[in-house]
């Protein structure tokens, strides 16, 4: 199943705020009132070099949280911003000395959060080696040791927690996006991918279909078998379809016994084909020993103009005429001609 992936938000701190770089601006203000008074005392003192780079560090960080917020692509790629940072904690250690030593700590925390773990180990071990490097050379050994041994400690802390929060992460995001019985994506899912496909008609005029599917009779399969069987219908129903369909459709629970299958960058001749098929095998599956189990579907295509709420309208209107025209059948939604049409078995 595709997950919703937008590759401008690798960072791993956005990903865990849906994406929507909410967390960032309030980061920059931090960063502002902290470094910009900083950068400002170093060009004041004389220390050019070092406020240069801080003032550096801060635009390059408001741009990008900028970026982020708007959803735009970064201006400026991420490893330089971290790069940049550990630059300024490195030239302030070996500027000002080792009363600046305490800035090690809450850059590396930073970096560990918002990048991939590789990365993250990457930087802070650069991180390590210029502090180390700047300890060894200027106290004795005890000392150099108790730094070295405090950040590895910081670190693989840091690391232990997102080990476990990335795991939570991810559990959270799988069962919010599912559906709990069958495991089909949700209703919540379906609004999301339903504007990724308009909006792939819109801009690559690359038609997608939509198909409702009702189970026929269902009331009557609970009345007589029992709700638990019922469920067990569901389950397999939906193993059933997922089997009949490819790796890139889209199958979603809308209801009790209504689910919808979207078929991205596939036109209306196809879509008619698959959901023909997916009717005649769930016909013949044995979902339920002595009883045969049909479905009906109703078919809709993107077209011009279409909104989310109209295309699964004209889906949902043509599979009331499934119903009406005697179930267990397909129809269409002509949106160019504004009517429904029997699908030829
Ligand atoms: P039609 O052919 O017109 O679709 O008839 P139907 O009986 O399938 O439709 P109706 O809307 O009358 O009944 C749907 C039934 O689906 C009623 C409800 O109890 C059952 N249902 C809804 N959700 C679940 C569920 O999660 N599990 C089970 N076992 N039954 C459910
Ligand atoms: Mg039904
Ligand atoms: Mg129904």
């Amino acid at each position: 199943m595709p997950a919703k992936y937008n590759a401008k938000y690798s960072l791993r701190l956005n990903t865990y705020f849906d994406g929507q770089g909410k967390v960032f601006p309030a980061l920059s203000l931090i960063i502002m009132v902290i470094f910009a008074p900083l950068a400002v005392k170093n060009l004041i003192i004389g220390e050019y070099a070092l406020g240069l780079l801080i003032a550096i560090f801060i635009c390059a960080f408001l741009a990008d949280s900028n970026a982020l917020l708007k959803g735009r692509a970064l201006p400026i790629n991420e490893n330089i911003i971290a790069i940049l940072a550990i630059s300024c904690v490195s030239l302030t250690l070996f500027t000002l000395g080792a009363g600046t030593i305490f800035w090690i700590f809450p850059v590396s925390i930073i970096i560990s959060f918002s990048f991939p773990l590789i990365t993250s180990i990457i930087f802070n071990s650069l991180l390590l080696l210029t502090a180390t490097t700047y300890v060894f050379l200027n106290y004795d050994v005890a000392d150099s040791l108790r730094f070295f041994f405090a950040f590895l400690l910081t670190a693989c802390a840091v690391h232990l927690l997102l080990r476990q929060i990335d795991a939570l992460h991810t559990l959270l995001k799988e069962e919010s996006s599912k559906d709990a019985l069958t495991g089909a994506l949700n209703r919540r899912q379906l609004n999301l991918f339903l504007s990724d496909a308009l909006a792939n008609k819109i801009h690559y005029h690359n038609d997608s279909t939509l198909i409702m599917i009702d189970v026929d009779h269902f009331k009557q399969i609970n009345d007589i078998y029992g709700h638990a069987k019922g469920d067990e219908v569901l389950i397999n129903l939906v193993s059933d379809i997922r089997a009949q369909i490819r790796e890139s459709d889209l199958l979603f629970r809308v209801g009790g016994e209504e689910f919808v299958v979207l078929l991205p960058n596939t036109q209306l001749k196809t879509a008619e084909k698959v959901a023909q098929k997916l009717r005649a095998n769930i016909k013949t599956s044995a979902l339920l020993d002595n009883r045969t189990i049909t479905v009906s579907l109703g078919l809709c295509a993107t077209g011009n103009g279409l909104t989310q709420t109209k295309w699964m309208s004209c889906a949902d209107k043509a599979l009331y005429a499934a119903k009406q025209r005697g179930r267990d059948r397909v129809c269409l939604y002509n949106l160019n001609q504004n009517r429904i049409e029997d699908v030829a078995a």
